[in-house]
This record gives C-alpha cells, sequence and structure tokens, in this order.
C-alpha cells in the first residue's frame, strides 16, 4: 500500500531471543548480589552487638579495679593506728557489694557474648584467673567486715593485713582480663574488617565473572544478531524493490486471504489500485467464468488448505477482460509454523497461451489444407461413438476418400501441382460441407472434413442417419470433386472413391471406423472408381481373407510352394495350324502349392502381393526358376527347346528400381541372351506413368523383348501404341474368344494386328480355344497363337513330352 513495504505488510517486528539471556543473567547477578548485601548487612549487625558488648565488659572490668582498690584503701585504714570508723566499714562493704553486683554483671555479659561469638580461650582463662583472685579477695573483705562489725578490733590489723594481700593479685587477675578482653575484641575487628574486605572482593569478582561470562557473550550475540538483521533488512528491502517492479503481479494476503498490499505490475495488469483491493479476496476478485472448473478447484482445494500451489489460470480484471496467469500462491509462516498469510506471484502468460494454442492447432491441423488432422478425426470420431453408444439411434457416418490418379498429377506436374490440387480439394470440401448446402443437408449438424495425408481425406458426419443421407453427402462430394481442377493454367480430371462407415457399422475404435471406411473406400477402387461404397461386414472378412492370403503366401516364399507351369506359344500357319517348326515359346505362368487349398491360381494371389509388397520377391523367384528351366530344356530337348521365354511383370515390379539389373543378373546367370527372354506388361499398365515408361526403356536397353499383354482391355488405344517400347502385341482372350461371332471383336483385332505390324510388332492371339478361331487369327495374319487349341499351360516335364509329341505329329492337325 502506500508508504507501506511488502516487508512491513505482512512481517512483525523481526524476532530477537538475546534479550531472554540477558535479562536471565541480569537477574541472577542481582539476587547474588542481594544476597551478598543482605549477609554483609546482618553480619555488621551482630559484630555491631558483640562490639557494644565488648564496649560494656571492658568498662565494667575497668570498674572492677576501682573497687578493689577501694577496698584495699579501706582494708589499709582499718589496720592503721587511726580508730577505724563506721564509716569505714560501711564504705567496705559498699565497694564489696558493688564489686559482686559488677562481677554478676561482667559474667553474664560474657557468657551472652560468648554465645554469639564464642569463647576465646585466653579471655576464658584470665576470667577463671580472676575469678578466683577476687573470692579470695572478697572473703578477706567479708572476714575484715565481721571483724569491724564484732568491734574485734584486736583481729583487725591481722585481717585488714590479709584483705591488702589479696588487692594486688586481684587487680593483676582484672587488668589481665581488661587486656584480654581489649585484644579479644580487637582480634574481633580485625576479622570483621577482612570478612567485609573479603565480601567486596566476592562481589566484585562475582561482577567480573558476570562480566565475562554473560556480559560479554551476550554482546557479541547481540551484535552478531544486529548485524544479521541488518542484512536481512537489505534483502528484505532488495526483495521489496524486486517485489515492486517487477513485472509480474505479486499480492500479499492475510491469513484471511485478505489482500494487504499489491505491487505495480498489479494495477499496470488489472486496472485496480491497491486502495481499490486492499481487504478483498484475490480469488473472489480476479474470479472468471471460463475456467476450466478441475483447475479452478484443484487451486481452491490448496489455498483452504494452506498449501503451495501453481496453475494457469484465466484473470477478470477491471473492465471486463481476461487474460491468462500463471498463478504461484505460496503461504507465508511464521517460525513457530503459525500462518501469517500468502504471497501470490503471478506472469501475464497470455501471449504464451496464444502461441501453445497456435501450436496446439498446428499439432491438430493440416498444414497443406488448413483442414484438421488425423488427430482431431480420431477424436471426432471416438466422440461420436461413445455418444452413439450412450444414445442408441444417434447416428453417425464416416466417409473416407481417396483421389484416382492424384499420384499422376505430382508426377506429371509435379509436387507443387499435386499440392495445389490438395489445396483445391480441400476447399471443395468445405464448401460442400457448408450448412446451408442444399444437398450436404446435414447442415445444422456436426461435420468435420480433415486430411489425413497424401491424398487420403476424411469427413465425419455427426447426427446423420442411415446409410442413405451419408450417401447423399458422398454423391455430391463425388460429383463437386470430379470437376476439372484448374492447376497452372492447365485443366487436370480426377475422381475420387469414397469408402463410407455409418454407425450402426461403427464396431471398436476410432481407428478401427477408420479403416473399415478404407476397405469401403478400396472397394469403391475395385469397383471401378469414382463412385461410394458403404461398408458391410463382409468386406471386412474379405479383408481378414487377404491377410490370411497375404500372412501365406510369406510362408510360400519361404518354403518354396510356388512353382512355373509353361504355356506353348506356335507359330501360326496361314490355315490356322502351328506352323512347322511350331514352337516359338513358352509363357511361364505361376501357380500356388497351398498345403490345404490345392494348386491356387495367380488371379487368387497376385493382387494381394501386389499390395502386401510381395509382388516383387514372387516376380524374382518366378524369373530365376523359368530361366533355369529354360537353360535345362536347352540340354534336354536341343534344338526343339523354346527359343523364346516369356514371363509376366506386375505393376508394382515396373515401380521398383533396380528391376533392370536384377534381370541381367538371372539372364547371365542362365547362360540367356536377353533377346530369349520377353516380359509381359498388362496394356493398362505400360501407358501408366513416368516411372513404368522409364523401366520399360531400361529394360529395353538391356536386349530383351516386351510384350504388351491383354490387349484391348485396357485404356490405351491403338493411336497410342506408337509410343511403347514395345515388340509383341498379345491380343486379349476376351476379343480373341467372340471374334468369330462379334464383327466389332474381329474388326479390331484386325486393326489392331496391321498397325502393330506397320510398327514392326510382333502379335500373339490368346486364348485360342477352337480350330476355327486358330484358323481366323491367321487369317488375319497374327504371327502366334497361345490357348488351350495348342496346350494348357504344363508342368515343365509335361512340356518336354508334348514337344516330342509335335515332332510326331502336330497337337491338332
Ligand atoms: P496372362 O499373362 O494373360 O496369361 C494367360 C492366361 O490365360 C493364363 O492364365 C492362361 O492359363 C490363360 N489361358 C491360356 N490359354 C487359354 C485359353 O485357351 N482359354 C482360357 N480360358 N484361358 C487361357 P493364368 O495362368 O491363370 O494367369 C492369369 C494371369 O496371371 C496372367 O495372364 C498374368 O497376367 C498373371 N500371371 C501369371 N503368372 C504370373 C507371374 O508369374 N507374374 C505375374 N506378375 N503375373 C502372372
Ligand atoms: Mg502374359
Ligand atoms: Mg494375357
Amino acid at each position: 500500500m502506500p508508504g507501506t513495504s511488502p516487508v512491513d505488510a505482512v512481517h512483525p517486528a523481526a524476532q530477537q531471543r538475546p534479550h531472554r539471556r540477558v535479562r536471565r543473567s541480569m537477574y541472577s547477578a542481582f539476587a547474588v548480589i542481594a544476597a551478598l548485601a543482605v549477609f554483609q548487612a546482618w553480619h555488621g549487625h551482630r559484630f555491631e552487638q558483640v562490639r557494644a558488648g565488648d564496649a560494656e565488659i571492658i568498662s565494667y572490668a575497668g570498674t572492677q579495679r576501682t573497687f578493689t582498690q577501694q577496698m584495699g584503701r579501706m582494708a589499709a585504714l582499718a589496720g592503721g593506728e587511726q580508730p577505724v570508723t563506721l564509716v569505714h566499714a560501711e564504705l567496705l562493704g559498699e565497694a564489696l557489694d558493688r564489686s559482686r553486683a559488677d562481677a554478676l554483671l561482667v559474667e553474664a555479659l560474657l557468657d551472652a557474648q560468648f554465645k554469639l561469638s564464642g569463647g576465646q580461650p585466653e579471655v576464658q582463662a584470665a576470667l577463671q584467673v580472676w575469678q578466683a583472685a577476687r573470692e579470695r579477695l572478697w572473703y578477706r573483705c567479708e572476714v575484715l567486715l565481721r571483724h569491724l562489725d564484732d568491734g574485734r578490733l584486736d583481729d583487725l590489723p591481722v585481717a585488714a593485713a590479709a584483705v591488702q594481700r589479696e588487692v594486688d593479685p586481684a587487680l593483676v587477675a582484672a587488668s589481665t582480663l581488661t587486656e584480654r578482653l581489649q585484644a579479644a575484641a580487637s582480634a574481633r575487628s580485625a576479622r570483621q574488617l577482612r570478612l567485609l574486605e573479603g565480601g567486596v572482593a566476592a562481589t566484585l569478582m562475582l561482577l567480573g565473572l558476570l562480566a565475562l561470562l554473560v556480559v560479554e557473550p551476550t554482546a557479541r550475540a547481540v551484535r552478531l544478531q544486529v548485524r544479521r538483521l541488518a542484512d536481512q533488512a537489505d534483502e528484505l528491502s532488495r526483495l521489496a524493490l524486486v517485489a515492486e517492479r517487477t513485472d509480474n503481479m505479486v499480492i500479499l494476503s492475510n491469513a484471511e486471504r485478505e489482500i494487504v498490499w499489491v505491487n505495480d505490475a498489479f494495477t499496470r495488469l488489472t486496472g485496480y489500485t491497491p486502495d481499490e483491493v486492499r481487504g478483498q479476496r484475490a480469488a473472489t476478485l480476479l474470479r472468471s467464468e471460463n475456467n476450466d472448473a478441475e483447475t479452478a478447484r484443484r487451486l481452491r482445494d490448496a489455498v483452504e488448505a494452506c498449501e503451495p500451489a501453481r496453475a494457469e489460470v484465466l484473470a477478470r480484471v477491471k473492465g471486463g477482460r481476461e487474460f491468462w496467469i500463471d498463478a504461484d500462491v505460496q503461504p507465508l509462516r511464521a517460525d513457530d509454523g503459525e500462518l501469517r498469510g500468502f504471497v501470490t506471484v503471478a506472469a501475464d502468460i497470455s501471449e504464451r497461451r496464444a502461441l501453445q494454442e497456435q501450436l496446439r492447432h498446428a499439432a491438430r491441423s493440416d498444414a497443406l489444407t488448413g483442414l484438421p488432422n488425423r488427430a482431431v478425426v480420431l477424436d471426432r470420431l471416438q466422440r461420436a461413438i461413445a455418444h452413439a453408444r450412450r444414445h442408441p439411434g444417434y447416428g453417425f457416418a464416416v466417409l473416407f476418400m481417396d483421389f484416382d490418379r492424384f499420384k499422376q498429377v505430382n508426377d506429371t506436374l509435379g509436387h507443387g501441382a499435386g499440392d495445389e490440387m490438395l489445396r483445391q480439394i480441400a476447399r471443395r470440401i468445405e464448401d460442400t460441407l457448408r450448412p446451408g448446402d442444399a444437398v450436404a443437408r446435414v447442415s445444422s449438424r456436426l461435420q468435420t472434413a480433415a486430411r489425413l495425408g497424401g491424398d487420403e481425406f476424411v469427413v465425419v458426419l455427426e447426427g446423420v442417419h442411415g446409410a442413405d443421407e451419408a450417401r447423399a453427402v458422398a454423391e455430391r462430394l463425388l460429383a463437386v470433386l470430379a470437376q476439372p481442377y484448374a492447376i497452372r493454367g492447365q485443366a487436370v480430371q480426377s475422381s475420387a472413391s469414397i469408402g463410407i462407415v455409418t454407425a450402426d457399422h461403427a464396431v471398436g475404435s476410432a481407428d478401427d471406423v477408420l479403416r473399415d471406411a478404407d476397405t469401403a473406400m478400396y472397394e469403391a477402387k475395385r469397383a471401378g472408381r469414382g463412385r461410394c461404397v458403404v461398408f458391410d461386414s463382409s468386406m471386412h472378412e474379405r479383408l481378414v481373407r487377404t491377410l490370411e492370403v497375404e500372412n501365406d503366401l510369406r510362408r510360400a516364399l519361404r518354403e518354396q510352394e510356388l512353382f512355373v507351369v509353361y504355356q506353348p506359344v506356335v507359330d501360326l500357319a496361314p490355315d490356322g495350324t502351328p506352323a512347322r517348326g511350331g514352337l516359338a515359346g513358352v509363357e511361364a505362368l505361376v501357380r500356388w502349392h497351398h498345403p490345404t487349398r490345392g494348386v491356387v491360381p495367380p488371379a487368387q494371389f497376385i493382387g494381394v502381393a501386389e499390395e502386401a509388397g510381395l509382388i516383387d520377391a514372387i516376380g524374382q523367384q518366378v524369373l530365376e526358376m523359368a530361366c533355369a528351366q529354360f537353360a535345362r530344356w536347352r540340354q534336354t530337348l536341343g534344338a526343339q527347346a523354346p527359343r523364346l521365354l516369356a514371363v509376366n511383370l506386375s505393376r508394382a515390379q515396373l515401380q521398383t528400381p533396380g528391376l533392370a539389373p536384377e534381370v541381367r543378373w538371372v539372364l547371365e546367370h542362365n547362360g540367356m541372351q536377353p533377346h530369349e527372354l520377353q516380359l509381359e506388361v498388362t496394356e493398362s499398365l505400360a501407358a501408366q506413368d513416368d516411372r513404368v515408361q522409364a523401366s520399360l526403356r531400361e529394360l529395353k536397353r538391356l536386349g530383351v523383348r516386351l510384350a504388351l499383354d491383354d490387349f484391348g482391355t485396357g485404356y490405351s488405344s491403338l493411336a497410342c501404341l506408337h509410343q511403347l517400347p514395345v515388340d509383341t502385341v498379345k491380343i486379349d482372350r476376351s476379343f480373341v474368344g467372340h471374334a468369330e461371332t462379334l464383327e466389332y471383336h474381329r474388326v479390331l483385332i484386325e486393326a489392331t494386328i496391321r498397325v502393330a505390324q506397320t510398327l514392326g510388332m510382333t502379335t500373339v492371339a490368346e486364348g485360342i480355344e477352337t480350330a476355327g478361331q486358330a484358323a481366323l487369327m491367321a487369317a488375319l495374319h497374327c504371327d502366334r497363337g497361345q490357348g488351350y487349341l495348342f496346350s494348357r499351360p504344363l508342368a515343365a516335364e509335361d512340356l518336354e513330352r508334348w514337344v516330342h509329341a509335335q515332332a510326331v505329329e502336330p497337337a491338332h492337325a
């Protein structure tokens, strides 16, 4: 808040601990000194008592001397010449009584003094001497007094002399006692003084120790603490500066989660001034309804539990604007663990989120066309499948489309053109599906068009009912997509094949549904392209069968289950019979000896082999087996051996690089001349693309012969025949079979033969089954014939027998 720092806002005064130690040690020192003072006072008082006692005793002891002297003087008077008066007797008696009374007092005082300060032996001894001397004196005085009282004057001198004899010892004893008492008192005084000095010294020592052991370390600790506090204060003020100046918003709240301080960045980002927000809860103030409920709950729970929490959340600021923040909430606790408040640091991350959003979008869309990608399709499909499961009756459909001959566009016009075409396709699909389109009237419902890759596009139609609705959309798409595309000034023709899966056939995962749609799309292609086919489970079964065949084929290749049969190709004599020396060559035809299915013809596995990428291996095995056999026949049949070996090539083989070197190697390996081998490609294939053409030319350069197989079934016309690098044209058996009955076929065959001969090509009529057909072909000047009329395809040894039989008698002569 204005004028306060974040440190003041939340932290109380810094904790101090040395003060406790100082207080404790000072109180102890005070207690010790007070005890010492009390003791000194008490002891002083006692000493004063004893000293006063001493003075009194000494004074009474002194008066004893006086009384003794008085008694001596009275005795001297009584023993003298002059008469003794009553006054003398009274004086003597008084001295005696007072001496007695004082002596008792001295003894009582001494007794008390001994109890206070202990008796000194010298004093005791002097006391005893004095007591004995005074007793004797007192006795003599009593005797003298009795004589005086009795008036026995004669005895007076003797009695007085006796008193006088006792006076001196008594005086000496009294003096000695007085001296001893004085000496004892002085000794006691000296002791008292020493004791006083000792007390002072002990107090001083204690104070010294206190200074050394408590005050100094405490002072040091305090100094250290002060320095540490100063450092902390420095650091805190630096941190406070950071908190104030950072671009992150910093919010300090108290334990009740009410805002107590915010920094400038907070005001900059939210528009709220510190005064506006003080006392409010940040979570309430900045709450946005658009937050993910789970994230918001997690953050709230953590704060409620006073635990640290971090989350990316939307914050709604003054004026309603929303932006993304990365909020890091940390509880602040005192040393004793008590919650003091929270510090929230939060880093406008809108830009980062926008970037993430862009990346997320990029990850879910196809860069080329801008359409959603496979991931989105799978998401949508998964959702539709789940929805359909929960709501029986809910319908959806998947349209899987692939473009026919798109590859040719890429190969002939380049990839740039291909890309352009894909973009145009994407736009057309989008336009066709746009809400309001008359035909794609699933308008208001969810539709997703996506590109899976290559020329494969998918449309997910959510909410369509039944195959008919889906087919209507597909038909519309087919019509729109079949319109010519204007690419780089050229009109390019293409068509799509669409496979459809409807909700009732959508079993399994989204991937499974896509796969089924793909299967249906292949069916559409197989059925003649440019059409749509709705998936049914039989397709799947067919697919499964295909997969089985594929697996079996792999084994067949490993276990050498493939073998080759050979069908003779004969020169036709003008009358249609094989010309003399008839055998022109043989065509190698592959067979599969399947362990359970018996002998399988090529039509049942060549297609699968092509799709599975096994055709190269099959082609190679066939070529090697046939060439080896061809070489063996040279040994066994000599001059009668076939002069030409025809081997079929499939489309995929022609598209694989390295075919020509492989062919050359096989020829060399078997000692064959290149012109002894004829490679047959189907007519529909030869014209297909540049790659195939290049491959054909390469084979041609090798010197092998090329034949155009099944001529008449494909697209290429007679006019194009000259463009193909082939030596032989094989007229398809569907024409030959009807040549006798259908004029059109006969004319076509005739024209083919004529054009081929003009171009210097050899012609072969396939599938001659009757002598009539043979005769007709011969009449049309067809060079060679092949068919059941002459021979079915034969095993190698059967062919040898066939050759021998021919030498004896031509088969159908
Ligand atoms: P294709 O090259 O046109 O071979 C001639 C086919 O016509 C052979 O069928 C042959 O048995 C059959 N045929 C011959 N004369 C007659 C006849 O008088 N009447 C009838 N109805 N049919 C006759 P096959 O052996 O079943 O081969 C079918 C096709 O499979 C071949 O047609 C060829 O395209 C392909 N094929 C055969 N072997 C191979 C191979 O090793 N590699 C490749 N890529 N394809 C092969
Ligand atoms: Mg052939
Ligand atoms: Mg053929």
